[in-house]
Protein backbone atom coordinates (compact mmCIF):
# COMPACT_ATOMS: atom_id res chain seq x y z
CA UNK A 1 0.00 0.00 0.00
CA UNK A 2 1.56 3.07 -1.20
CA UNK A 3 -1.48 5.56 0.15
CA UNK A 4 -1.00 5.99 3.31
CA UNK A 5 1.44 8.66 3.50
CA UNK A 6 0.19 11.42 5.88
CA UNK A 7 2.07 15.18 5.87
CA UNK A 8 0.42 16.83 8.56
CA UNK A 9 3.92 18.34 9.64
CA UNK A 10 3.28 20.80 7.38
CA UNK A 11 0.21 22.11 8.62
CA UNK A 12 0.17 20.39 12.47
CA UNK A 13 2.78 23.78 13.57
CA UNK A 14 5.09 21.27 15.23
CA UNK A 15 8.07 21.88 13.43
CA UNK A 16 9.71 23.81 15.46
CA UNK A 17 8.41 25.99 18.83
CA UNK A 18 10.61 29.30 17.07
CA UNK A 19 8.12 29.11 14.18
CA UNK A 20 5.77 32.28 13.35
CA UNK A 21 3.64 32.99 16.27
CA UNK A 22 0.61 33.76 14.28
CA UNK A 23 1.19 31.13 11.76
CA UNK A 24 1.25 28.41 15.00
CA UNK A 25 -1.73 30.14 15.95
CA UNK A 26 -3.63 29.79 13.08
CA UNK A 27 -2.48 25.92 12.19
CA UNK A 28 -2.41 24.51 15.98
CA UNK A 29 -5.82 26.06 17.46
CA UNK A 30 -7.16 23.63 14.70
CA UNK A 31 -5.09 20.70 14.64
CA UNK A 32 -5.89 19.62 18.05
CA UNK A 33 -4.99 15.63 18.79
CA UNK A 34 -9.15 14.92 18.10
CA UNK A 35 -8.58 16.51 14.69
CA UNK A 36 -4.91 14.90 14.03
CA UNK A 37 -6.90 11.31 14.99
CA UNK A 38 -10.03 11.75 12.41
CA UNK A 39 -8.03 12.91 9.56
CA UNK A 40 -5.91 9.70 10.31
CA UNK A 41 -8.83 7.15 10.31
CA UNK A 42 -9.98 9.31 7.27
CA UNK A 43 -6.24 8.06 5.60
CA UNK A 44 -6.93 4.94 6.66
CA UNK A 45 -10.46 4.60 5.25
CA UNK A 46 -8.91 5.63 2.04
CA UNK A 47 -11.33 9.09 1.86
CA UNK A 48 -7.72 11.05 1.43
CA UNK A 49 -4.03 9.97 1.23
CA UNK A 50 -2.30 13.18 2.08
CA UNK A 51 -3.38 16.59 3.42
CA UNK A 52 -1.55 19.62 2.66
CA UNK A 53 -1.04 22.83 3.85
CA UNK A 54 -3.92 25.44 4.18
CA UNK A 55 -5.46 26.91 1.46
CA UNK A 56 -7.46 29.40 3.75
CA UNK A 57 -7.00 30.13 7.33
CA UNK A 58 -10.42 31.68 8.53
CA UNK A 59 -11.62 32.94 11.63
CA UNK A 60 -14.53 30.40 11.77
CA UNK A 61 -12.73 27.56 9.84
CA UNK A 62 -9.31 26.48 8.03
CA UNK A 63 -9.54 24.97 4.84
CA UNK A 64 -6.58 22.54 3.48
CA UNK A 65 -5.53 20.78 0.30
CA UNK A 66 -5.62 17.04 0.14
CA UNK A 67 -5.28 14.24 -2.35
CA UNK A 68 -6.38 10.71 -2.90
CA UNK A 69 -4.09 8.26 -4.57
CA UNK A 70 -6.44 5.92 -5.84
CA UNK A 71 -5.23 2.44 -5.00
CA UNK A 72 -5.72 1.06 -8.75
CA UNK A 73 -2.87 3.91 -9.66
CA UNK A 74 -5.12 6.06 -11.49
CA UNK A 75 -4.63 9.42 -11.42
CA UNK A 76 -4.73 11.18 -8.15
CA UNK A 77 -7.91 13.46 -6.84
CA UNK A 78 -7.77 16.52 -4.87
CA UNK A 79 -9.94 17.39 -2.60
CA UNK A 80 -10.46 19.57 0.37
CA UNK A 81 -11.24 19.66 3.85
CA UNK A 82 -12.90 22.41 6.22
CA UNK A 83 -11.76 21.99 9.71
CA UNK A 84 -13.93 24.28 11.88
CA UNK A 85 -12.61 25.82 14.83
CA UNK A 86 -13.87 25.48 18.66
CA UNK A 87 -12.97 28.72 19.75
CA UNK A 88 -15.16 30.90 21.77
CA UNK A 89 -14.90 33.88 19.89
CA UNK A 90 -17.05 32.59 16.91
CA UNK A 91 -19.80 31.47 18.37
CA UNK A 92 -21.56 34.54 19.30
CA UNK A 93 -22.07 35.72 15.77
CA UNK A 94 -23.47 32.55 14.91
CA UNK A 95 -26.22 32.63 17.66
CA UNK A 96 -28.84 34.30 14.78
CA UNK A 97 -28.38 31.77 12.57
CA UNK A 98 -29.35 28.78 15.21
CA UNK A 99 -31.96 29.99 16.63
CA UNK A 100 -35.18 29.35 15.20
CA UNK A 101 -33.73 26.88 12.89
CA UNK A 102 -35.76 23.65 13.25
CA UNK A 103 -32.43 21.35 12.01
CA UNK A 104 -30.60 22.15 15.19
CA UNK A 105 -31.03 19.10 17.15
CA UNK A 106 -32.95 19.45 20.39
CA UNK A 107 -30.38 18.53 23.41
CA UNK A 108 -27.55 20.17 21.37
CA UNK A 109 -26.02 22.06 24.08
CA UNK A 110 -25.27 25.65 23.03
CA UNK A 111 -22.74 26.35 25.55
CA UNK A 112 -20.39 23.95 24.38
CA UNK A 113 -18.35 24.73 21.73
CA UNK A 114 -17.76 21.51 20.45
CA UNK A 115 -21.25 20.45 20.27
CA UNK A 116 -21.71 23.61 18.46
CA UNK A 117 -19.10 22.82 15.85
CA UNK A 118 -20.36 19.86 15.26
CA UNK A 119 -23.81 21.09 14.30
CA UNK A 120 -22.25 22.98 11.92
CA UNK A 121 -20.02 21.01 10.30
CA UNK A 122 -23.35 18.99 10.08
CA UNK A 123 -25.13 21.71 8.95
CA UNK A 124 -22.76 22.92 6.14
CA UNK A 125 -22.57 19.58 4.69
CA UNK A 126 -26.37 18.64 4.48
CA UNK A 127 -26.36 21.85 2.97
CA UNK A 128 -23.59 21.01 0.02
CA UNK A 129 -26.10 17.96 -0.20
CA UNK A 130 -28.85 19.74 -0.98
CA UNK A 131 -27.35 22.16 -3.76
CA UNK A 132 -25.55 19.43 -5.21
CA UNK A 133 -28.83 17.44 -6.09
CA UNK A 134 -29.89 20.58 -6.98
CA UNK A 135 -27.22 20.77 -9.85
CA UNK A 136 -26.17 23.82 -7.82
CA UNK A 137 -22.21 24.39 -8.90
CA UNK A 138 -20.42 23.79 -5.37
CA UNK A 139 -17.95 21.43 -4.07
CA UNK A 140 -19.66 17.92 -4.08
CA UNK A 141 -19.51 17.09 -0.10
CA UNK A 142 -17.34 13.60 -0.06
CA UNK A 143 -17.26 12.98 3.79
CA UNK A 144 -17.85 14.24 7.69
CA UNK A 145 -16.73 13.75 10.79
CA UNK A 146 -17.04 15.68 13.51
CA UNK A 147 -16.08 19.10 12.82
CA UNK A 148 -13.88 17.95 9.65
CA UNK A 149 -15.67 17.93 6.39
CA UNK A 150 -13.79 16.64 3.24
CA UNK A 151 -15.30 17.90 -0.76
CA UNK A 152 -14.41 18.12 -3.62
CA UNK A 153 -11.66 20.59 -4.47
CA UNK A 154 -12.45 23.57 -6.69
CA UNK A 155 -9.21 24.42 -8.04
CA UNK A 156 -6.99 23.58 -11.48
CA UNK A 157 -4.98 19.99 -11.76
CA UNK A 158 -1.70 21.87 -10.84
CA UNK A 159 -3.90 22.32 -7.14
CA UNK A 160 -4.81 26.13 -7.35
CA UNK A 161 -8.05 27.00 -6.08
CA UNK A 162 -10.17 28.88 -7.98
CA UNK A 163 -10.41 32.41 -7.22
CA UNK A 164 -13.20 34.03 -5.07
CA UNK A 165 -15.42 36.03 -7.55
CA UNK A 166 -13.98 39.05 -5.80
CA UNK A 167 -10.27 37.91 -6.84
CA UNK A 168 -11.46 36.98 -10.49
CA UNK A 169 -9.69 38.35 -12.98
CA UNK A 170 -12.29 38.76 -15.90
CA UNK A 171 -11.21 39.99 -18.79
CA UNK A 172 -13.66 42.98 -19.97
CA UNK A 173 -12.33 43.36 -23.32
CA UNK A 174 -15.05 42.91 -25.40
CA UNK A 175 -17.91 45.18 -26.31
CA UNK A 176 -20.01 43.89 -23.38
CA UNK A 177 -19.77 43.87 -20.03
CA UNK A 178 -18.93 40.24 -18.63
CA UNK A 179 -20.15 40.95 -15.48
CA UNK A 180 -23.60 41.33 -16.52
CA UNK A 181 -23.57 37.59 -17.56
CA UNK A 182 -22.35 36.31 -13.96
CA UNK A 183 -24.84 38.29 -12.67
CA UNK A 184 -28.11 36.82 -14.49
CA UNK A 185 -26.40 33.42 -13.53
CA UNK A 186 -26.07 34.49 -9.87
CA UNK A 187 -29.73 35.39 -9.48
CA UNK A 188 -30.83 32.19 -11.12
CA UNK A 189 -28.56 30.19 -8.36
CA UNK A 190 -30.15 32.10 -5.73
CA UNK A 191 -33.77 31.48 -6.85
CA UNK A 192 -32.41 27.91 -7.41
CA UNK A 193 -31.27 28.01 -3.96
CA UNK A 194 -34.60 29.32 -2.81
CA UNK A 195 -37.18 27.30 -4.77
CA UNK A 196 -35.51 23.94 -5.54
CA UNK A 197 -33.44 23.32 -2.06
CA UNK A 198 -35.67 25.25 0.29
CA UNK A 199 -32.86 27.77 1.52
CA UNK A 200 -31.41 30.86 1.46
CA UNK A 201 -27.60 31.34 1.45
CA UNK A 202 -27.50 34.22 4.41
CA UNK A 203 -23.80 34.83 3.72
CA UNK A 204 -23.40 35.08 0.29
CA UNK A 205 -21.05 37.83 -0.97
CA UNK A 206 -17.89 37.90 -3.68
CA UNK A 207 -16.19 36.23 -1.15
CA UNK A 208 -18.79 33.37 -1.19
CA UNK A 209 -18.77 32.79 -4.36
CA UNK A 210 -15.45 30.90 -6.49
CA UNK A 211 -15.05 31.94 -9.60
CA UNK A 212 -13.56 29.41 -13.16
CA UNK A 213 -14.50 30.01 -16.78
CA UNK A 214 -17.89 31.58 -16.46
CA UNK A 215 -18.92 29.61 -13.99
CA UNK A 216 -20.00 30.43 -10.58
CA UNK A 217 -19.46 28.08 -7.75
CA UNK A 218 -21.35 28.72 -4.03
CA UNK A 219 -18.82 27.44 -0.77
CA UNK A 220 -19.51 28.43 2.73
CA UNK A 221 -23.15 27.00 3.33
CA UNK A 222 -22.53 26.62 6.85
CA UNK A 223 -25.36 29.49 8.04
CA UNK A 224 -27.70 28.75 5.53
CA UNK A 225 -31.19 28.33 6.83
CA UNK A 226 -34.39 26.71 5.46
CA UNK A 227 -36.78 29.37 4.18
CA UNK A 228 -38.96 29.32 6.59
CA UNK A 229 -36.16 30.10 9.30
CA UNK A 230 -37.62 33.50 10.95
CA UNK A 231 -34.94 35.26 9.84
CA UNK A 232 -34.86 33.91 6.17
CA UNK A 233 -36.50 37.12 4.46
CA UNK A 234 -34.04 39.29 5.97
CA UNK A 235 -31.22 37.14 5.83
CA UNK A 236 -31.59 37.03 1.50
CA UNK A 237 -32.84 41.05 1.60
CA UNK A 238 -29.17 41.47 2.58
CA UNK A 239 -27.65 38.76 0.04
CA UNK A 240 -29.59 40.53 -2.35
CA UNK A 241 -27.85 43.87 -1.30
CA UNK A 242 -24.47 42.55 -1.02
CA UNK A 243 -25.06 40.76 -4.60
CA UNK A 244 -26.63 44.44 -6.09
CA UNK A 245 -23.22 45.98 -4.41
CA UNK A 246 -20.97 44.24 -5.89
CA UNK A 247 -22.09 43.63 -9.60
CA UNK A 248 -22.74 47.58 -9.53
CA UNK A 249 -19.11 48.40 -8.65
CA UNK A 250 -18.39 45.93 -11.68
CA UNK A 251 -20.50 48.56 -13.63
CA UNK A 252 -23.47 46.08 -14.49
CA UNK A 253 -26.86 47.79 -14.28
CA UNK A 254 -28.52 46.12 -11.78
CA UNK A 255 -32.57 45.30 -11.02
CA UNK A 256 -33.88 46.91 -7.95
CA UNK A 257 -34.11 44.68 -4.87
CA UNK A 258 -37.12 44.85 -4.63
CA UNK A 259 -37.72 43.08 -7.92
CA UNK A 260 -34.89 40.40 -7.47
CA UNK A 261 -36.34 39.53 -4.34
CA UNK A 262 -40.20 38.82 -5.65
CA UNK A 263 -38.33 36.97 -8.68
CA UNK A 264 -36.47 34.91 -6.21
CA UNK A 265 -39.67 34.05 -3.96
CA UNK A 266 -42.34 34.58 -6.37
P1 LIG B 1 -13.82 31.97 7.51
O1 LIG B 1 -15.16 32.65 7.48
O2 LIG B 1 -13.37 31.65 8.85
O3 LIG B 1 -12.81 32.64 6.62
P2 LIG B 1 -15.16 30.27 5.97
O4 LIG B 1 -16.20 29.67 6.81
O5 LIG B 1 -15.46 31.53 5.22
O6 LIG B 1 -13.97 30.53 6.85
P3 LIG B 1 -15.10 29.03 3.42
O7 LIG B 1 -15.60 30.31 2.88
O8 LIG B 1 -15.95 27.84 3.24
O9 LIG B 1 -14.69 29.14 4.92
O10 LIG B 1 -13.70 28.71 2.76
C1 LIG B 1 -12.62 29.62 2.92
C2 LIG B 1 -11.83 29.70 1.62
O11 LIG B 1 -11.28 28.42 1.31
C3 LIG B 1 -12.66 30.07 0.42
O12 LIG B 1 -12.70 31.47 0.25
C4 LIG B 1 -11.94 29.42 -0.72
O13 LIG B 1 -10.90 30.25 -1.17
C5 LIG B 1 -11.34 28.18 -0.08
N1 LIG B 1 -12.17 26.99 -0.32
C6 LIG B 1 -13.23 26.58 0.40
N2 LIG B 1 -13.75 25.45 -0.08
C7 LIG B 1 -13.00 25.12 -1.16
C8 LIG B 1 -13.04 24.03 -2.10
N3 LIG B 1 -13.95 23.06 -2.02
N4 LIG B 1 -12.11 24.02 -3.08
C9 LIG B 1 -11.19 25.00 -3.16
N5 LIG B 1 -11.10 26.03 -2.32
C10 LIG B 1 -11.99 26.11 -1.32
MN1 LIG C 1 -16.25 32.16 3.56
Amino acid sequence: RHANKIKLDSVKGEQGRDKDKADRATSELVLDQRTRMILLKMIQRGVVSEVHGAISTGKEANVYGAVLEPEDGGRPIQRAIKIYKTAILVFKDRERYVTGEHRFKKGVNKSNNRDMVKQWAEKEFRNLKRLHSAAIACPEPIMLKSHVLVMEFLGDKRGYAYPRLRDANISEEGTENPWRSLYVQLLGIMRRLYKVCSLVHADLSEYNILYNDNQLYVIDVSQSVEHDHPRALEFLRMDIKNVGDFFRRKGVDTLPDRTIFDFITA
